[in-house]
């Protein structure tokens, strides 16, 4: 009996993996449990208390790696909003499914596996595919570089990202590189700064040359220019004292030809002695020329199922894409779920229904397609 792609996003919804804290276990062996009864090989890969990520692969040829499908199971929190729809009861109303991580991306989970299973019994044999299902995305990526650090990604040629795009396919998506800077002083009263150093002080001229920082590489076709915000600054711990420390949050997104090393020294390098850098997150730009041949299939498959022939455009978030290309040698990866980009993090979140059956299209097309079947 097939499974329903709709109801199988109703009782991902259902289960809270708000993160912090996360607690994507249920959810991940839920999934571990149906694919491993239709054949799939399957491995849970934990990294903290009830953090489980799962992986599953199907059929597997020396000669051409498999096709892989990415999605991760944890959501955001709900907000201070107060919501018109249960967060969790998975209601449908007027064509959509509501709750908190239904476009983001629990929708897409749920269509990537019927895809899978659907498919399931065609693949031996084949190059095949592999899921992998991460927890902790929406906090950087934590679960995805466990993955990696650990060794537990095995090969891939494509990857797909079930991340929300109303079904577009997108060919990349900018880097994220989060920084810390850290500056130190020397504390005494605040009646007598003369015999202090005040880490504020140096922190405000370090703000200064952020500000005045421009990027030296060319403007990406697509992603534009890199940026650089100050996000946060903090300092000091009362009126009536020097400050002996100050620390700036800098969130930087980069495109391809940035390379986060050199950007790192060159920052160093202008912000001077006084400044530590500390290396928050790191996620590289993910992006496939237009060109490439098994993008052109992406196009090809999806210019049928949407009616429109796909032009190159990217997304504005970053995703466990940026890992996983680490991992796998910087494979063709295109970002394609059924979920609504900009219902992501709000609000009465909800997916469209009717995106969910032609995802579940779509990656099965792309496999067929993948493994000659
Ligand atoms: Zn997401």
């Amino acid at each position: 009996m097939p499974i329903n792609p709709v109801d199988l996003s109703k009782e991902l919804v259902r289960m809270n993996t708000i993160n912090p804290p996360g607690r994507e276990e249920s959810c991940a062996r839920h999934l571990g449990v149906l694919l491993e009864s239709a054949g799939f090989r399957i491995r849970y890969h934990t990294y903290g208390d009830t953090r489980v990520s799962l992986l599953a692969s199907i059929g597997g040829d020396a000669a051409k790696p498999p096709l892989c499908f990415t999605g991760h199971i944890d959501t955001v929190p709900l907000g201070a909003a107060p919501w018109m729809m249960f967060t969790f009861a998975a209601d449908t109303d007027n064509g959509r499914l509501y709750g908190r991580g239904s476009s983001d991306m629990k929708c897409g989970v749920a269509a990537l596996t019927v895809a899978a299973l659907n498919s399931a019994k065609h693949l031996q044999g084949t190059p095949g595919i592999t899921l992998v299902i991460t927890a902790g995305e929406e906090t950087g990526c934590e679960g995805a570089f466990h993955l990696y650090r650990d060794g537990a990604l095995d090969r891939a040629g494509a990857v797909v990202v079930a991340e929300p795009t109303s079904n577009y396919p997108f060919v990349g998506h900018r880097g994220a590189l989060w920084l810390k800077a850290t500056t130190r002083g020397v504390t005494a009263h605040g009646s007598m700064p003369e015999k202090g150093v005040n880490a504020v002080y140096k922190a405000a001229r370090a703000v200064a040359k952020l500000e005045a920082f421009r990027f030296e590489n060319a403007p990406h076709p697509l992603m534009g220019q890199a940026t650089l915000n100050v996000g946060t600054i903090h300092g000091g711990l009362n009126i009536n004292s020097v400050p002996d420390r100050a620390e700036i949050a800098i969130d930087i997104r980069t495109v391809p030809n940035v390379n986060h090393a050199k950007l790192i020294e060159t920052l160093a390098a202008q912000l001077g002695a006084d400044v530590e850098l500390e290396n928050l997150m790191d996620l590289e730009a993910v992006y496939t020329d237009a060109s490439d041949a098994w993008m052109q299939t992406v196009f090809e498959v999806m210019g049928k199922l949407l009616n429109e022939q796909p032009q190159p455009r990217v997304a504005t978030y970053f995703t466990d894409a940026a890992p996983l290309s680490m991992a796998y040698g910087n494979p063709p990866t295109v970002i394609l779920g059924p979920g609504e980009p900009q219902m992501a993090h709000q609000t009465d979140e909800y997916c469209d229904m009717q995106r969910i059956e032609v995802a579940v299209e779509a990656y099965e097309q792309l496999i067929r397609r993948w493994c000659s079947v």
